[in-house]
């Protein structure tokens, strides 16, 4: 299904984007990776001649505008539209400022629109495609100490119903994966921030391992799977949807 499609991560050099890329890769599709850090993506890149990395900030609008058409004059049109960069930073209410907001709403919420926006001007010459936000729990239920994340997470829903509803009928599906905490640098983070709170490095595992409702980490690759499973023919029909991917329901 997704042999010698062209396909689009953004944020494809680390954690989750990173797994997606390499089963991509590995199933035979034409890759391109994004981020700003060029060493994580040239490494991904070394890893298989299917994939292939450029440098791009997803709240740069210009640079999401000539990358992605770059990437669709070198590739071809995309196929499938990987929208996961993302920074999960928390803050309570009344430590957040307005540099703060921006910064995550920037990244994730005008991120994804942009990437959506871009990829979606070649995608509609094609016959099939697949729009994949990575969105979160925290884009289904509020995240305690978290509400710019929590709001970015949930505008990135809005944007995935609204388009199933605005291509509906045509070859295109847009489809949102929610993770609880996955084993990332997104979790050795906020483990990091726990342990300068005072808490010992054990507790503040066990606090995310418990986070998730099966009391383990999320593997990057079970995410992974889920996105290659919405291009196969039996996700044909799924539109428009929240999939969580949290060891039970949010
Ligand atoms: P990582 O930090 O490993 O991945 C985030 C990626 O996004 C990095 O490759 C980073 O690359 C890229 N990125 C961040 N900001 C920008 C930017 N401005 N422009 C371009 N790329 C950017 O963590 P994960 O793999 O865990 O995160 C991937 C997605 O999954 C995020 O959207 C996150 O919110 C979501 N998620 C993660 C969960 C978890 O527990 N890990 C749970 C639920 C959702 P670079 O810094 O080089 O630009």
């Amino acid at each position: 299904m997704i042999t010698n499609k062209h396909i689009l991560i953004t944020g494809g050099g680390t954690g989750i984007g990173r797994a997606i890329a390499i089963l991509f890769a590995d199933n035979g599709a034409n890759v391109t990776i994004t981020g700003r850090r060029s060493n994580v993506l040239e490494e991904v890149a070394d890893s298989s001649s299917n994939i292939s990395a450029f440098q791009m900030d997803v709240s740069n609008e210009k640079e999401v505008i000539s990358v992605i058409s770059k990437a669709v004059s070198k590739f071809g049109p995309i196929q499938v539209c990987v929208a996961n960069a993302g920074i999960a930073e928390g803050k309570k209410l009344q430590n957040t400022d307005l540099e703060f907001w921006r910064k995550i709403i920037g990244t994730n919420l005008d991120g994804t629109f942009l990437t959506i926006r871009e990829s979606m001007k070649s995608m509609l010459k094609a016959d099939w495609g697949r729009v994949i936000a990575i969105s979160s729990i925290a884009g289904i239920k509020g995240l305690k100490g978290a509400g710019a994340y929590s709001a970015s997470k949930h505008g990135v829903m809005g944007l995935i119903k609204t388009y199933s509803e605005e291509y509906m009928g045509g070859p295109i599906t847009f489809n949102a994966i929610c993770p609880g905490y996955v084993n990332t640098s997104i979790v050795d983070t906020n483990i990091k921030s726990m342990i300068s709170k005072g808490i010992s490095e054990k507790d503040a595992h066990k606090m995310m391992v418990n986070a998730n409702r099966h009391k383990r980490l999320i593997q990057t690759e079970e995410v992974a799977q889920t996105a290659y499973w919405l291009c196969t023919q039996a996700a044909k029909s799924i539109n428009g949807q929240a999939i969580e991917i949290a060891g039970g329901k949010v």
